[in-house]
């Protein structure tokens, strides 16, 4: 096995084959930045995440997003904060429970009828 695919691997296992936004069990995934190397993000474990395409897709490079005052908050990152303070699931529905949370929730755009469905099978 190469380096790169032991690190993804790891990344995987290490978030038990879900996605650690939105929670949603994954085989294949782009191994998520959670600072983009746009940004000068590292390769290191700890800037390292498990997200589905869609999350992925949705986060791109971004780190923050606009709370409903229009202040700007830091998104969730899954290796500093514990994702059962900032969200909660009811009924495949994730809501934010925090500004972080609920910015996470708008930004990522998890309660699309389409992603409630895969997260409830
Ligand atoms: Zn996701």
């Amino acid at each position: 096995m190469t380096g790169r695919k032991r690190l993804r691997l790891f990344v995987l296992e290490r978030a038990n084959r879900c996605c650690e936004y939105c929670r949603t069990p994954i085989e294949y995934f782009p191994l998520e930045h959670i600072v983009s190397r746009k940004l000068g993000g590292s390769d290191d474990l700890d800037n390292l995440a498990c997200a589905c395409l869609r999350c992925n897709l949705a986060k791109g490079a971004l780190i923050s997003g606009l709370d409903e005052d229009g202040n700007e908050v830091r998104l969730f990152n899954p290796r500093t904060q514990q994702w059962g303070e900032h969200f909660r699931m009811a009924h495949g529905r994730i809501e934010g429970l925090t500004g972080t949370g609920r910015v996470t929730v708008k930004v990522l755009n998890v309660n699309t009828p389409e992603r409630l469905e895969e997260r409830q099978q």
